[in-house]
């Protein structure tokens, strides 16, 4: 059987732009990020909209950045509606007032992603860096609800912020949320800069665990708890993306098709832009997808291993990033001979525990 055998990808995470008001230090967009001149046009994502519902893609996840500094949202979400997509609009809720929030309701945009950085203000203005946005996250995450739109909380978790887990889950279920996502960190773009300061340490990881466990039988079918575990403290990886080109695809503000959205830092793979070819062409044609696709480019261990199948060999981005080759094992697996730059990582944090502004480096242009 043909491993490497490509479906057609299921979602679209679609980056309209790097722009935010806010400045979180764990951002994952890249560290070197996309100025406003740079971004694809209304039409050029339009097209690629289109593109991808032809395709068999039946979800667009519109992100960034703040998918909200683009003056066209509206249009570019009416665009996804016209081509038959679902939307889910991940925003930092700082930029949507009551008006534009009427417009995109009208539109037929039916899921809200809010991020949360902290239960109370003084946590969440900290963490993204803007004075005031608690208070505006809760204003429109009221919005939202009585709209009769569906809302998901993505609630960010590190170091100095994840003793707040059961607050914003108490907060989730306040303003009436669906879901809640309790996501530690991932380290990528500004969060891999940061990782220092943002690594909680064992004890705070159990403790959070400890947390959702009893807010899950607390809550029963109320409130849906998702919680992402930091890879750091795994065994085995992630299946990251449900595997390289296998579900998903990234579109940066510029139109590069990406495997995920950090998949850039992997710079010996070359990146079409729907400019130059199309979704099509690059989904099933192009080395970038195919290179680490399925799973004949494993290495051993993976490649005999009963789980390559289940986990894809984990993430390429964090093989890269911790043991300098994206094609090697990730070396959050127990059976990865290179681990040791894993616990290397988690000593550094360890010996120096600080969190906050003051080591932080603020995500900016
Ligand atoms: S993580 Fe923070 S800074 Fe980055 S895009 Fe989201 S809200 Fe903006
Ligand atoms: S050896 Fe490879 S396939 Fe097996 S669990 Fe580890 S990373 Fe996954």
């Amino acid at each position: 059987m043909n491993q490497n055998h490509a479906d057609p990808p299921l979602a679209i995470l679609a980056e309209l732009t790097h722009r935010c008001p806010l400045r979180c230090p764990y951002c994952s967009n890249p560290t070197a990020l996309v100025g406003r001149s740079g971004e694809l046009s209304t039409a050029e994502w339009a097209d690629v909209f289109r593109q991808a519902a032809d395709m068999g893609a039946l979800q667009v996840h519109m992100s960034g950045g703040e998918p909200a500094a683009r003056k066209d949202l509206e249009k570019l979400c009416q665009a996804a509606v016209d081509a038959g997509l679902y939307i889910n609009l991940i925003t930092s809720g700082l930029m949507i007032d009551g008006a534009r929030l009427d417009r995109l309701a009208a539109i037929g945009v039916p899921h809200v992603q809010l991020s949360v950085q902290g239960s109370d203000a003084a946590m969440c203005d900290a963490v993204g860096g803007y004075d005031g946005a608690f208070a505006i996250k809760q204003d429109f995450a009221r919005a939202v609800v009585a709209r009769g739109i569906s809302l998901t909380l993505n609630a960010v978790l590190h170091r100095a912020n994840c003793h707040q887990a059961g607050d914003m889950i108490t907060m989730a279920r306040d303003l009436g949320a669906a879901r809640i996502e309790v996501a530690h960190t991932q380290y990528y773009g500004w969060g891999l800069l940061n990782r220092d300061g943002l690594l909680p340490s064992r004890d705070q990881l159990d403790d959070v665990t400890r947390i959702v466990e009893q807010a899950r039988k607390d809550s029963g079918a109320d409130l849906q708890i998702d919680y992402v575990v930091p890879d750091y403290y795994a065994e085995t990886p992630k299946a990251c993306m449900a595997g390289w080109g296998r579900r998903f695809l990234t579109i940066s503000p510029e139109g590069k098709v990406l495997p995920c959205h950090a998949a850039e830092t992997v710079d010996h793979l070359t990146f079409d832009t729907v400019r130059d070819k199309t979704l099509s062409e690059i989904w099933y044609d192009s080395p970038a997808f195919n290179t680490y696709r399925g799973t004949d480019w494993m290495p051993e261990p993976c490649q005999s291993c009963d789980l390559k199948e289940v986990d894809w060999g984990g993430c390429r981005c964090q093989a890269l990033a911790l043991v300098g080759d994206a094609g090697a094992t990730d070396p959050v697996c127990s059976k990865s001979g290179q681990r040791e730059k894993l616990l290397d990582a988690l000593t550094d944090a360890a010996v120096s525990p600080k969190a906050g502004p003051d080591i932080w480096t603020y995500r900016q242009f």
